[in-house]
C-alpha cells in the first residue's frame, strides 16, 4: 500500500502517520524528519536548507524529489510506504507520479487530514509554547507564514489528487483515535 499524508501543518499528520505506519507495517518517510535530521548533523544539504527550514518556507522541488526517489526505492519500500510531508506541490506530485509509473506503480491512496483554519493557527501557536519540544520553525510569525504556504502551493495538492480520483478527506478534529480510526477506515 502506497499511502501519501496530506493537511495543513497543525493538522496532526506526524501523531496520525505514526499509528498508520505501525498498524499497517510499512516505512514512514517524513521529508521533514529528513531535512531535520540533516540540519542536526550539518550536512551539506543540512546547511543548504537550515535557513528555508527556519523561514518556513519551501525546500526546491528538485532537491526534495531527488531524496524521495532515492527513499521509495530502497528495498523497504517495495511493499508501499507512508509519504508524510510530501508531495507539497503538484510539480512534486508529478515528479512521484513518474518516479512510481517507471516501476509500474501508482500511489493507492491519498488521506487529506482536513482541519478549519482557526483551529490549526491555535493548535500550532500551543506546539510553539510548548518549550524543549518546539522546533525552530515553530514561532508565530513562522506558523502563519507556514500556513500560508500550505494555502498557496500545497492545497491544490489536493486538487491534483481529487482529478485522479485517490483523495479521500478525513475530519481532522477529535481525539486522536477517532481522527485515526477514520483514516483506518479509508485504508481499509
Ligand atoms: P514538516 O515537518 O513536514 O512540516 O517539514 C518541515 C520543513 O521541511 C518544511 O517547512 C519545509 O521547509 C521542509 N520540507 C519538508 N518537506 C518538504 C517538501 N515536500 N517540499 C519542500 N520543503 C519541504
Amino acid at each position: 500500500m502506497r499511502v501519501v499524508l496530506l493537511g495543513p501543518p497543525g493538522a496532526g499528520k506526524g501523531t496520525q502517520a505514526e499509528l498508520i505506519v505501525a498498524k499497517f507495517g510499512i516505512p514512514h518517510i517524513s521529508t521533514g524528519d529528513i531535512f531535520r535530521q540533516h540540519v542536526a548533523n550539518q550536512t551539506p544539504l543540512g546547511k543548504k536548507v537550515k535557513a528555508i527550514l527556519d523561514s518556513g518556507g519551501l525546500v526546491s522541488d528538485e532537491v526534495v524529489m531527488e531524496l524521495v526517489a532515492d527513499r521509495i526505492n530502497q528495498e523497504d519500500c517495495a511493499g508501499g510506504f507512508l509519504l508524510d510531508g510530501v508531495p507539497r506541490t503538484t510539480k512534486q506530485a508529478e515528479i512521484l507520479r513518474s518516479v512510481l509509473s517507471e516501476k509500474g506503480q501508482t500511489i493507492s491512496r491519498v488521506v487529506k487530514i482536513s482541519v478549519a483554519e482557526d483551529v490549526l493557527l491555535e493548535r500550532i501557536r500551543g506546539r510553539s509554547a510548548e518549550g524543549e519540544d518546539s522546533r525552530s520553525d515553530d514561532s508565530a510569525e513562522v506558523a502563519s507564514h507556514r500556513y500560508q504556504v500550505y494555502v498557496e502551493q500545497t492545497a491544490p495538492v489536493a486538487e491534483f489528487y481529487q482529478e485522479e480520483g485517490t483523495l479521500s478527506e478525513v475530519d481532522g478534529v477529535g481525539s486522536v483515535d477517532e481522527v485515526f480510526h477514520r483514516i483506518s477506515t479509508v485504508l481499509q
